[in-house]
């Protein structure tokens, strides 16, 4: 693992000194709402600020419902049409995200920052081969022939460690596994070399005995591209094994901000504390 130093320890919220070499991402005090009937607003997010650096791997982590995935799409482009983002900013390698258009966004989304969900079947194409939805992002965001996109496609599916690339090449996903599904999910988000990976609770709809497996890929892959990464998960066990740095959420809000290592040791929070008990 590598930026193990990058970690930071700094109070809940605080806005972060604006230039900072190695960040890639700098999400700046979050709020997300979303109407409700009687017209008033309901805040999910709620002054959330945080920062990725290169190398590093952030674990954003809560129990459901704390806001961390409205985070994520936030930063993703996908929140529902009906959300708000009702203050804050939100900006990735020094571009202001909040500003962009739907194009732009997509395009630095596609090939920049890389995804993966916590469903992989929800998140792959029923109609179009595997292959298929490896080699369109490839040809639109690089600019690749088709051969060489396939060649590649191949190249990351044997990467993320399918024994048969060819054949999971020609496969329609409901013919694959959840855990091969969710392997061609890492392939399609570190594709085009993204800067950041965000990984919405990435393992949490596998089974038990694969999701070790896909944590050490992540791992792997991150040692080896030297990404950021955002690391959404409901368990510490995760952290322990991922993770420099740690933002806890509760309820919209950060409640902790540390290093992994500050977090196991000493935590601060009394809610940091509930959820270790719970999950170690
Ligand atoms: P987590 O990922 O931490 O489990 P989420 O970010 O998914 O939590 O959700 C945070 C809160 O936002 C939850 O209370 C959820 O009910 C609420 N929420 C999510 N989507 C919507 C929506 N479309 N409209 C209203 N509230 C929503
Ligand atoms: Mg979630």
């Amino acid at each position: 693992r590598v930026a193990g130093g990058t970690a930071v320890v700094e109070a809940a919220g605080r806005p972060r000194a604006p230039h900072d070499e190695d960040a890639l991402l700098v999400v700046d005090d979050l709020r997300v709402s979303y109407p409700r009937p009687d017209g008033s607003l309901s805040t999910v997010v709620d002054g959330v600020s945080l920062t990725v650096r290169r190398g590093e791997v952030l674990g954003l982590v809560g129990e459901s419902g704390s806001g961390k995935s409205q985070t994520a799409f936030s930063v993703l482009g996908l929140l529902p049409p009906e959300a708000v983002i009702s203050a804050g900013s939100l900006t990735f390698a020094g571009e202001d995200l909040t500003g962009l258009s739907g194009k732009t966004l997509n395009d630095l989304r596609g090939a920049k920052i890389g995804y993966i969900p916590q469903e992989p079947m929800s998140n792959l194409d029923p109609s179009f081969t595997i292959g298929w939805q490896l080699v369109e992002p490839l040809r639109r965001h690089l600019g690749l022939s088709r051969a060489a996109a396939k060649e590649k496609a191949l190249g990351l599916l044997a990467r993320v460690g399918i024994a048969d690339p060819a054949r999971v090449f020609a496969s329609y996903p409901h013919e694959v596994s959840g855990g091969m599904a969710q392997r061609v999910l890492i392939a399609g988000a570190v594709s085009c070399e993204p800067d950041l990976l965000i990984a919405d609770e990435p393992t949490t709809a596998l089974d038990v005995t694969v999701q070790a497996e896909v944590l050490d890929l992540i791992r792997s892959l991150q040692a080896e591209r030297n990404m950021g990464v955002l690391l959404v998960t409901h368990n510490f066990g995760v952290v322990a094994d991922l993770c420099d740095s740690v933002v806890v959420m509760q309820t919209g809000r950060i409640v902790e901000h540390a290093s992994a290592v500050a977090v196991f040791a000493d935590p601060q929070h009394e809610y940091t504390r509930m959820l270790l008990d719970s999950t170690l």
